[in-house]
């Protein structure tokens, strides 16, 4: 039987996909329907045939699917039952009533929107992406992968935010977690990587891209995790400023009459990297640094402070660490990062090899010294791929 899973990933005005083969681990074909709901939208498809893009007005997410479905047809590679044995579509909040994989139907879907209170952005586009899926693959399995599963091991005491009880039951107030999909896929990889059984092993996976998170990983369970009830807590990111004292918020309410939805602006999409200095994309700002930006120096100083603070307190929650592990964007290519936001912490067994990180691996690759108690990695992650191969292992 063939496994190839369309993987979707469905956005307010977009909606990205990619068809996995989960054997070799390949993307066969990929894509991206963008300004969904605006005057003029395309689509970008990258097929056998190279890449395609059409131009025109996509009112709603079944447009966009229906769409999607004609350049497979025309462009190929062929996408019918036959081959597809899934559609796999990523959720960002699946509260505490996802621990996994779920096969998408009604009661799924009603599921995934009641939990909208929880993640406004995400959940209502997901659902949007997956009615139109069920449309368009009526005759295909649809599995729903959640960002928050993986995290849904934490203990009461790492969930557990300490605030008014009964407030938190009645609101769902907790820290769920996200990105769950590459901290899994990297925790995994990187055990591989040591050709050790992730059951042994606790590892650190700082996920560093436009958003970013640290995840403590005891024997292949997520113990302690930066994101909290939404993606905004923790890091410093692109445009997110991570931890902040909460009271900020009332301060900006009180003596600068910001409202509710001005400070989630805020602190969501003008903080961050582009709050400090002027930048969300890393490149940028350590061009700007080195050009004597002192903005830019500033923001990168936050950014190191921050990681090496995770990386301190999640030693203290694991007891021993066997491995650090860095992926997606920032992590996979920005040395400087990886080099500052560890150095100085020799004394618990961490360091990183100057000439061995001076890489952007496409494989999992060590760049601590040989014999280092604790080994560094930089781990590519592939959430497509994790789940591809989520979506077949619960269809068996
Ligand atoms: P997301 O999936 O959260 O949008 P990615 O994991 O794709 O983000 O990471 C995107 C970020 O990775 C970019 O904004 C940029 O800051 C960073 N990045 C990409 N390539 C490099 C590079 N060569 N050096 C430093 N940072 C990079």
């Amino acid at each position: 039987m063939s496994q190839d899973v369309l993987v979707i990933n469905s956005g307010s005005s977009s909606i990205k996909y990619q068809l996995v083969d989960v054997e070799s681990g390949e993307a066969i074909a990929s894509g991206i329907v963008e300004r969904i709901g605006q005057e003029t939208g395309s689509v970008t498809h990258t097929g056998p045939d190279g890449k395609t893009t059409l131009e025109q007005p996509i009112p709603d997410h079944e447009v966009g699917m229906d769409l999607v479905l004609r350049l497979f047809a025309d462009h190929g590679p062929v996408l019918d039952a036959s081959v597809l044995s899934a559609v796999g579509h990523r959720v960002v909040q699946g509260g505490d009533v996802f621990s996994g994989p779920a096969l998408v139907d009604d009661d799924v879907e009603a599921k995934i929107e009641a939990l909208s209170d929880l993640a406004p952005l995400h959940n209502p586009p997901h659902l949007a992406g997956i009615r139109a899926a069920r449309h368009a693959f009526p005759d295909s399995p649809h599995v729903a992968v959640f960002d928050t599963s993986f995290h849904q091991t934490l203990p009461p005491a790492a969930y557990t935010y300490a605030i008014d009880q009964d407030v938190a039951r009645r609101y769902a107030i907790r820290r769920y977690g996200f990105h769950g999909t590459s901290h899994l896929y990297v925790s995994r990889k990187t055990a591989e990587t040591l050709g050790k059984p992730v059951e042994d092993l606790n590892i650190i996976v700082l996920h560093l891209g436009n958003g970013a998170s640290a995840t403590a990983v005891r024997g292949g369970h997520s113990v302690e995790t930066s994101m909290g009830l939404t993606p905004l807590e923790g890091l410093v990111m692109g445009t997110r400023s991570g931890d902040i004292d909460p009271a900020v918020v009332f301060h900006l309410q009180r003596v600068a009459g910001m409202s509710t939805d001005d400070i989630d602006v805020l602190l969501n999409r003008k903080s961050g990297m582009l709050g400090l200095c002027g930048r969300t994309d890393m490149r940028d700002v350590h061009a700007a640094d080195e050009a004597g930006d002192e903005t830019a120096h500033l923001a990168l100083e936050v950014y190191y402070h921050r990681l090496k603070g995770y990386v301190g307190a999640y030693y203290a929650q694991l007891g021993h660490v066997d491995a650090i592990a860095f992926t997606a964007g920032i992590g996979e290519n920005d040395t400087e990062v990886r080099a500052h936001s560890l150095a100085g912490l020799e004394r618990l067994g961490i360091a990183v090899d100057a000439e061995r990180n001076a890489v952007r691996p496409k494989v999992p690759t060590v760049i601590s010294p040989d014999g280092a108690e604790v080994t560094v990695l930089v781990v590519p992650t592939n959430e497509e791929l994790e789940i591809a191969r989520q979506a077949v292992a619960l269809l068996g």
